[in-house]
């Protein structure tokens, strides 16, 4: 078992306590985590404040240049990165699984590094000069969740790199071990103390967000926690970006011939196991095809292989924790229980880990908590709907507003409802793609502030307003 330490300060530290990180396929040790201390806390923060001078000065091309660097290494080590996450993580080698993973990482650092903020000029004449200019916002916390580790871990830190700040990253205690590696790999073309990384939970975490050196917290996870971390920000006025749950509506307009749209709709509800924050959690179908479509949707669902991540046929693996199997297994027995239909899967399979079979609910309300709640698992509740102003109004019903779609045979009908939901990011005929350039984000109690592409990169910055007079 290979392994593995904290960095900061541009060195390998190791800890007195460790932490077990288990494999989600059958609760084997997937490695020892080391785990910090709020000394290594204080370390790593000083750390980065001591890198901010030299890395903020440095000409922006040789910061582009050196995440261009960063994306390649990514690649380099695709094979062994996208190992760690399957046995931290579960998700499987093949489908959109852990390599997909690491080349999204890969391309989301290239493009990051490829952006640009140039100075904006607002007035030239005889009276002022008046330009904007983006300096970078100074140390960053990040905190991250552990359902797409690696590549959430790199929308955290490329952009901010990318603008002068430094990092203290502290991933989640389920799946830390990739981001380990990544800051390690990082630090071997990077100036020390540009990137740090911290281990531990809860505390350490809140440690993080509260302590006073760091200027600008980048969180993503659920939204109880978010809202802790925006309270302790606000103890010194921090920034904050917060990517918060989900709890997407998908609507199919009446008459859809839904055979060719099967294949997109799988994979926007069930991708890495439902565990996407802007998955499709309730699909929402018209009554004239509600039996129709349910049978399509069930007879597709069941013919993808579910298991060992490793084993190269699987296409989705284990839910990543028991905390949220043991929530899954909670919402389908209440559904169960209030009368809906499981049309397939609803039953673990007997033995170790957290594999749980791909759930198809039938006849789900919206009272239920399957619908209500973001399940954040292999489950996904049909609800059946009779006028399309009904649909919208009851997907738009929730406090959560991260993605939502709608599904129809006229793309242009379909994208005029589609932007009657409340959320930040609206698709059509498709659920969950993203692009590193397209800003992404959460409206309502889904998030504040956007990730990727320039508005992204502008979240790492503070306007400096230069008012020259003539
Ligand atoms: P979580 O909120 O439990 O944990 C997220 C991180 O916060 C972990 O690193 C955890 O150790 C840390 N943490 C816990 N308590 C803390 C505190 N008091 N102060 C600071 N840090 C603390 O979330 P999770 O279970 O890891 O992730 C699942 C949730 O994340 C889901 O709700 C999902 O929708 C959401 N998510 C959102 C997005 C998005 O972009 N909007 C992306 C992925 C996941």
């Amino acid at each position: 078992m290979s392994s593995f330490a904290l960095t900061i300060g541009g060195k390998a530290v190791t800890t007195t306590r460790q932490f077990d990180v288990l494999n989600p396929f059958d609760e084997s040790i997937a490695g020892r985590c080391p785990e910090a201390t709020l000394e290594h806390l204080e370390r790593a923060v000083r750390s980065a404040r001591e890198a901010l001078p030299g890395w903020s000065s440095t000409p922006d091309a040789e910061r582009a240049a050196k995440l261009m660097d960063i994306g390649q290494l990514i690649e380099r080590h695709q094979a062994e990165l996208s190992r760690l996450i399957t046995l931290e993580q579960g998700k499987p080698q093949s489908g959109p699984g852990a390599n997909f993973e690491v080349a999204g990482a890969a391309a989301w650092t290239r493009a990051t590094a490829s952006l640009n903020l140039p100075e904006e000029t607002i007035q030239n004449d005889d009276v002022a000069r008046i330009v904007i200019r983006r300096k970078p916002v100074g140390v960053v916390g990040s905190v991250t969740p552990w359902n797409w580790p690696l590549l959430i871990a790199t929308w955290h830190v490329m952009p901010a790199l990318r603008v002068g700040c430094t990092v203290v990253i502290k991933p989640s205690p389920f799946t830390p071990l990739s981001t380990l590696r990544l800051v390690e790999l990082m630090n071997t073309v990077l100036p020390p103390g540009v990137i740090n990384v911290v281990t531990g939970g809860a505390e350490i975490g809140a440690s993080l967000t509260d302590y006073p050196g760091v200027d600008k917290l980048v969180f993503t996870g659920s939204i109880a926690t978010g809202k802790r971390v925006m309270e302790s920000a606000s103890h010194s006025l921090k920034r904050v970006t917060l990517e918060l749950g989900g709890n997407d509506a998908g609507i199919v307009l009446p008459g859809t011939n839904i055979a060719p749209l099967l294949e997109k709709l799988f994979w926007g509800c069930f991708i890495n196991a439902g565990q996407t924050c802007a998955a499709l959690k309730r699909l929402y179908v018209h009554d004239s095809q509600y039996a129709e479509v349910v049978q399509q949707f069930a007879a597709y669902v069941e013919e993808i292989p579910v298991g060992n991540g490793l084993d190269p046929k699987t296409l989705i693996g284990p839910i990543s924790n028991r905390m949220q199997l043991e929530k899954a297994m909670a919402l389908v027995e209440e559904a169960r229980s209030r009368g809906a239909r499981i049309v397939t899967g609803g039953k673990k399979p007997e033995g170790r880990g957290f594999v749980y079979p791909l759930t198809v609910i039938a006849d789900a309300t919206d009272e239920m908590r399957v619908v209500k709640e973001e399940q954040f698992a292999p489950v996904i509740p049909i609800v059946r709907y009779r006028t399309i102003e009904e649909a919208i109004r009851r997907a738009n019903s929730l406090e959560v507003g991260l993605g939502g779609s709608v599904w129809g045979d006229d793309p242009e009908a379909a994208a005029s409802y589609a932007g009657q939901l409340e959320c930040g990011t609206a698709w059509v005929n498709q659920h969950g793609v993203i692009n590193p350039m397209t800003p992404f984000g959460g409206v309502k109690c889904s998030g504040i502030g956007v990730e990727f592409g320039v508005d992204g990169l502008k979240e790492y910055t503070t306007v400096q307003a230069l008012n020259v007079a003539r």
